[in-house]
């Protein structure tokens, strides 16, 4: 829409979009509104849009995602996203810390109050823990959402935590600030459609052996539902190399960026399975303009129930963000902290 476009030319154009059976997801940015229209190509084009008052430009989105590709953003606006005063996304860099898991009230809480002390922008720890066999432990579920919930009351942190069943969302949406879709579930259409209609921040991990196309359609199937809280996650996908878990997509960062407004997020820890790799990826990845990172910490990672070989020591984390914040910087990102 112009700049100069009124309101009544907004719903207007709405209407009409929705007359011919498609869908309108207006996005309204600071100077302009762009209204994305989801249906039938052919459909919509009988509309001649272009000759509606207060429309500037009618742009066909060729990809396949449409409300996350670059071109649905007004004049190249990126989102941002306000999670309790935090911001993601622009020139803010957030960085995400926690365990891998909620393993206990003690281990818990510790790892928050470091990491909060240090200047973390927000918490995570997973409750319910998609772990490769059954046989491993699978997380605290309702009662790590507890603990969670006193880690949140006492540092103040915004919580990210998984939700891996749609049956859980009730629970989770009670503590969650943000809900993370974990790297096997990026392709559960049904709970992502589910975490659309809550409207929820989410932080949508890479699947192992996921296209950044299809990352981006996932992506899509919860902005579709009306939720325009995403972030993407890129936290190392499998390849023909053997000698790290998984390749941690660097190039994936300025990509995104050139596909999709969507803050991109990424997890230095799961990608090399190797705490000593931590840094030097985390580095790489915010002097690459990712608009923050999602890393694991624990107080004493040797004990640790999940991923200890990959957590960096709660008390080395003061250190790690202040290497990660220089790095940052040099991508014109400032660390997101609370207003
Ligand atoms: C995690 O964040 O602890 C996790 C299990 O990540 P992913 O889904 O990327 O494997
Ligand atoms: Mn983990």
């Amino acid at each position: 829409m112009k700049p100069t476009a009124t309101e009544e030319d907004i719903l207007s154009v709405i209407d009409r979009i929705e007359s011919c059976g498609a869908k309108a997801h207006p996005s309204r940015g600071e100077e302009v509104t762009v209204i994305g229209a989801v249906g039938d190509r052919e459909h919509v084009q009988r509309l001649n849009l272009e000759q509606h008052a207060g429309v500037e430009q009618v742009v066909p989105i060729l990809k396949p995602y449409k409300l996350s590709s670059r071109q649905f953003a007004a004049h190249g606006e990126r989102t941002v996203i306000e999670i309790d005063g935090r911001l993601i996304g622009g020139d803010h860099f957030s960085m995400i810390a926690g365990p891998c898991t909620v393993e206990s009230r003690d281990q818990t809480l510790t790892t928050a109050h470091a990491v909060a002390e240090a200047g973390a922008s927000m918490f995570r720890g997973g409750a319910y823990k998609p772990r490769s066999s059954p046989y491993s432990f699978q997380g605290l579920g309702q009662e790590g959402l507890r603990i969670l919930a006193e880690a949140k009351a006492q540092t103040g942190l915004p919580i990210v935590t998984e939700l891996m069943d749609a049956r859980d969302v009730e629970a989770i949406l009670e503590v969650a600030d943000v809900i993370q879709v974990g790297a096997r579930n990026m392709q559960n259409y049904p709970l992502l459609a589910e975490i659309g209609r809550t409207g929820k921040p989410v932080l949508i991990k890479r699947g192992l052996s996921s296209t950044l196309e299809e990352l981006l359609m996932a992506a899509e199937y919860v902005l579709k539902e009306g939720n325009p809280n995403v972030m993407l996650c890129e936290r190392g996908i499998r390849t023909f190399e053997t000698a790290y878990r998984f390749t941690l997509d660097i190039m994936a960062i300025p990509m995104l960026k050139e596909l999709s407004h969507l803050p991109v997020i990424v997890d230095p820890s799961h990608a090399p399975g190797r705490r000593d790799m931590v840094l030097p990826l985390s580095l790489a990845a915010a002097a690459a303009g990712a608009d923050g990172i999602i890393v694991e910490v624990h107080p004493n990672p040797e004990e640790a129930i999940c991923d200890g070989p990959q957590q960096i020591y709660s008390d080395a984390f003061g250190a790690y963000l202040e290497q990660v914040e220089r790095a940052a910087a040099v991508a014109g990102k400032v660390l997101s902290a609370a207003a």
